[in-house]
């Protein structure tokens, strides 16, 4: 797939002021919830409505979707408010329905994405269609599968195509639902840097409260767009209660987002600046988070060494150390002074962190 900017094309086409919103509950419950979802968003800053119909449960026996009764009741939501539609597809099946259902976009979701038999499958089925087809990234964080799965639609003939960055799934507890691992949509963006990138800070976060900060990462990183969970009374709903927004908590949602200029004389160079900021600080997450995990190993060797009576100075293994990540440092651009320096600092800690086990 070369990057085209023939990608691009829809989401000018669309005319929207910039960001693209795709806003709506996780999962269409009720007829009157639709409608009402699709009223009190028709004069934000939404302008496609999103519903699940057919909803991937991580365990049976969860609310699995009102099926294809729900688009029917988001046909009716366009037709009073004029909003497009957007809804998952997984498989032919739910294709062809959301056809004879005029929805407007056709969504992959990340546990389909990860599944190249499926991805093929809903290709062939869209094949002909001028659809928007958004393609949401896979559980696990492989940038390859998630471009693999838009080359897929590329190479059946869809054009209209973009991304979703909804995170990648993670067994360690923290402060995110799914971790957002910024540095493979930025990847991605420098691949590709005309595919339409939209962020669904909602599945990323899995905690209203954490919606706004997501959403302003995004704007700084220039993504496209967002889609967030909206539901008129999200503590109720069916499935994802806790980081579904109201339309009004929406709203100020983006009275506090700082939308960045995509473009534009004076701005421009502030953007770019901030870009690569942006890009700096998620590595020098990683850089710290990489120690940290160095410094946990190390606690494990100093103890190991305390449990044997080894003394904790390996001079011949320090040297070794050196030496290679000089080797390595080099290749990567990095002078010698500069390797040395840092190996140091990093030797000395190790040694700390030993003497704790003594
Ligand atoms: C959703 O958008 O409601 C959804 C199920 O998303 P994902 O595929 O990202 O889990
Ligand atoms: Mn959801």
């Amino acid at each position: 797939m070369q990057n085209n900017k023939k990608f691009r094309t829809w989401l000018d086409a669309f005319a929207l002021s910039h960001p693209l919103v795709i806003a709506g509950p996780c999962s269409a419950e009720t007829e009157e919830q639709v409608l009402e979802t699709a009223r009190q968003l028709k004069n934000s800053e939404a302008t496609v409505l999103r519903a699940g119909i057919w909803k991937p449960r991580t365990r049976p026996g969860n609310f699995e979707g009102v099926g294809a009764l729900g688009l029917k009741w988001m046909q009716k939501a366009k037709a009073e408010t004029g909003l497009l539609l957007a809804t998952e597809v997984a498989n032919p099946h739910h294709v062809a329905l959301a056809l004879d259902h005029d929805i407007d976009i056709l969504w992959i979701g990340a546990r389909t994405t990860v599944s190249p038999f499926n991805v093929q499958e809903i290709a062939e089925a869209v094949k002909g269609t001028d659809k928007i087809i958004l393609v949401k990234n896979p559980v696990n964080p492989d940038l390859a599968l998630w471009l693999g799965a838009v080359e897929r639609f590329f190479n059946i003939g869809i054009t209209k195509l973009g991304v979703i960055h909804r995170g990648f799934s993670t067994y360690d507890k923290s402060k995110y639902r799914n971790l957002p691992e910024w540095q493979i949509p930025i990847d991605l963006q420098n691949q590709f840097p005309d595919l339409p990138l939209i962020l669904d800070p909602s599945h990323i976060s899995g905690k209203r409260e954490n919606i706004l900060e997501l959403s302003q990462t995004a704007m700084d990183l220039n993504y496209d767009g967002l889609m967030i969970e909206t539901h008129p009374n999200p503590d109720e709903a069916w499935s994802d209660a806790e980081q579904q927004v109201t339309p009004q908590q929406l709203f100020e949602i983006f009275k506090n987002l700082k939308v960045r200029e995509k473009e534009g004389s004076t701005e421009t160079y502030k953007d770019e600046l901030n870009r690569y900021r942006k890009h700096i600080d998620v590595i020098d997450d990683q850089i710290v988070q990489l120690l940290g995990k160095r410094m946990h190993i190390v606690d494990g060797i100093g103890e190991l060494k305390h449990k044997n009576n080894v003394a904790i100075l390996q001079v011949k293994r320090w040297n070794e150390v050196l030496k290679r990540m000089i080797a390595a440092g080099k290749e990567n651009n990095l002078s010698e002074a500069f390797v040395m320096q840092l190996y140091r600092a990093i030797h000395q800690e190790s040694i700390e962190h030993q003497q704790k086990n003594k």
